[in-house]
């Protein structure tokens, strides 16, 4: 039985994807090679990178002032890539912390200048998205984790600010509309709404680079990536592959407004059910609550293991929480069909009944 997956990333992956991705595995196109044994240089390829570029572009309506790169290194590179590029040593940029992923990218950029945290929610275990605080207007940027993986936050009033945003938003890239133009730096690591581990979505300003004193090694700058076409080196091509796979899934599937709605939805359908239940309590604040990366608590915890083992006989896998969040976590990126949330609702009613 195909499991419904449930994991935070790697993560679910569209089935169309994945049977053209074995498909071409085997055999590329007419080539008459696997796309794992050709080369980077390949027309076949370029074109496959050429497609990825334009579909981001499109999807994401980035303007022309930006370039769209496909590096290695995950987005945990992209916490220092961002700082050694643009933060000069005299600068100072601004930090929201709403998470251990945020907490990661403000040590980084530690190493490069000054760190301004304009606001934390660390007091109460990063279940919320802090509001309201000052932004100073000097910041060279504001860095914002848009979607909270662990703690299941997500922003979506972004703060008002002329400051320009630096964003990680590696588990929500694609799950709704964002206006580019107000960033410097999107990032984002595709393992989890946008393909398979091993490339690294960036989209960057092309007018804020340059501007640093620093000497700054040539994989890490991101100069390099853009006059090369991110082919300086040998880039991830199976990554860029199934990531350019899923991104015409996504256009095929009515691209990123269709998308929004349907995730709307899927959160909807699994929040309201976790509100209703008896059973089970939700941890992040109502209005901070991420679409794609829903936690929640069983009231009685000795119930833990009781509910994920009817999950997994359900066929719902990957529902166990974070360790510093506990209970459960369902993780219903782009690719998870309202099926499997309905699945693990009728799971949740299935469990209130037996236990009441
Ligand atoms: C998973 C994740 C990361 C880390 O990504 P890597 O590609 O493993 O470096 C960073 N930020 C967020 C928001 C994440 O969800």
């Amino acid at each position: 039985m195909k499991k419904i997956n449930f994991f935070a990333g790697p993560a679910i992956l569209a089935q169309e994807v994945l049977e053209e991705a074995s498909k071409s595995a085997l055999s590329f196109g007419d080539m008459g090679l696997s796309i794992l044994e050709i080369s980077h240089r390949s027309k076949q390829f370029v074109a496959v990178m050429d497609e990825a570029k334009a579909l981001v572009k499109e999807l994401l309506e980035v303007p022309d002032e930006y370039e769209i790169l496909f590096l290695s290194g995950g987005a945990s590179s992209q916490f220092y890539m961002t700082a050694m590029n643009i933060l000069g040593e005299d600068d100072t940029a601004g930090y929201l912390d709403t998470g251990s992923w945020s907490s990661k990218a403000i040590k980084e950029a530690k190493l490069f200048g000054e760190v301004n945290v304009v606001a934390s929610s660390k007091d109460k275990n990063y279940s919320y998205i802090p509001k309201g605080y000052e932004i100073p207007e000097d910041l060279k940027y504001l860095h914002l984790t848009s979607n909270n993986t662990i703690f299941g936050t997500e922003i979506f009033e972004w703060p008002k600010t002329k400051v320009p945003y630096i964003a990680d938003m590696s588990s929500d890239i694609f799950s709704r509309s964002i206006d580019v133009s107000k960033f410097s730096v999107i990032y984002a690591g595709a393992q989890k709404n946008m393909g398979p581990a091993g490339v690294t979505l960036v989209i960057v300003r092309k007018d804020v680079l340059g501007k640093v004193d620093r000497k700054i090694p040539t994989m890490l700058n991101y100069q390099t990536h853009i006059d090369k076409d991110s082919s300086f080196n040998t880039p991830p091509v199976y990554p860029i592959y199934v990531s350019m796979l899923t991104l015409r899934w996504i256009k095929n599937n009515g691209g990123i407004a269709a998308m929004e709605k349907r995730n709307i939805e899927k959160a909807n359908l699994l929040y309201d059910e976790i509100d209703r239940n008896s059973k089970f309590v939700g941890t992040a604040a109502k209005e901070d609550r991420s679409r794609m990366n829903v936690c929640f608590l069983v009231k009685d915890e000795s119930h833990t293991e009781a509910f994920l083992a009817d999950c997994a006989e359900a066929g719902c896998v990957g529902v166990k929480g974070h360790r510093s969040v506990g209970g459960f976590r369902a993780s219903i990126y782009n690719a998870m069909p309202k099926s499997g949330v309905q699945t693990l609702v009728e799971v949740m009613k299935n469990f209130e009944d037996k236990n009441a």
